[in-house]
């Protein structure tokens, strides 16, 4: 192969590995909301093929007015929805007040696009042994995110996963500009996996089976995506969340895209 010189770093995460050949597919609400709407939609993605779980208890909201998240009960439905499921567990850490708390709870510590450049909040996940997904700023050149990377691996945690979830462009019909060359570029300049986040990237539930699609072709290590139980009611992202049942034919072609390239 192209990369034939390089070895890439493979995460184990309970069981589920993340990096080399393995399409590795996270999937959940946008936000834990309460008790059924975190345990149906858990359930629904096991059943439908996801490998690991998301859900935010401490949400990052553009308005302060808006749901914040549940926060440490948020992170306790979470754990019930693990022990349902099996699933792992990723969740975002927004503040180093909350890391004993996230870091109790989460199977892959989430450090999301605002945070990308907090170099504080990134020395703190790179001092644990936790896998932590960074994601990239809306702003933020490739070279930078590969040096928020750094920072995290220089306090000694290799265990981190890139997440492309769309950049700020001129465009506005989508939420943002999904850079799917991205992965092409990290697989050149890296070692560490790199998945995509379709459901931020275009904000628009339409677009994303076919930006899974390409994600999966164009050789990403897999994707994230937000999906509700019933997305007209969701505090948070409803317009770019998919139903369970969208979520199980996404899950479907990608799986045979990737299996096929
Ligand atoms: C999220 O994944 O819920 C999120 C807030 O994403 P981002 O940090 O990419 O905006
Ligand atoms: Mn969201």
């Amino acid at each position: 192969s192209r990369y034939a010189n390089r070895v890439d770093t493979i995460i184990d995460v309970e069981g589920v590995k993340i990096g080399g050949d393995n399409f590795t597919i996270m999937a959940g609400p946008c936000s834990v909301e309460n008790e059924d709407q975190i345990m149906q939609t858990a359930l629904k993605v096991k059943e439908y093929g996801a490998d690991i779980l998301r859900g935010g208890a401490f949400k990052p909201r553009t308005s302060p007015y808006s749901f914040q998240g549940l926060g440490l009960e948020g992170l306790k439905l979470l754990r019930k929805a693990k022990e349902a499921t099996g699933l792992p567990i990723i969740t975002e850490l927004m503040d180093p007040h909350d890391f004993d708390a996230v870091y109790e709870y989460a199977d892959i510590i989430q450090i999301g696009a605002r945070n990308m450049a907090n170099f504080a909040l990134l020395k703190e996940v790179g001092k644990c042994d936790k896998p932590v997904m960074l994601k990239r700023g809306m702003s933020s050149t490739i070279k930078e995110f590969l040096m928020s990377a750094e920072y995290i691996m220089s306090e000694g945690n290799e265990k981190v996963i890139l997440c492309e979830r769309g950049i700020r462009t001129f465009e506005t019909h989508m939420r943002n500009t999904l850079d799917l060359n991205i992965v092409t570029a990290i697989r050149e300049l890296s070692h560490l996996p790199i998945i995509i986040d379709p459901s931020h990237a275009t904000g628009k539930a339409s677009m994303i089976e076919p930006a899974s699609r390409a994600t999966a072709a164009i050789g990403a290590h897999g994707l994230i995506i937000e999906v509700h139980n019933n997305p007209h009611e969701a505090l948070c992202d409803g317009a770019q969340s998919l139903t369970p049942e969208e979520f199980k034919v996404l899950n479907d072609k990608v799986r045979k895209i990737h299996d096929y390239v």
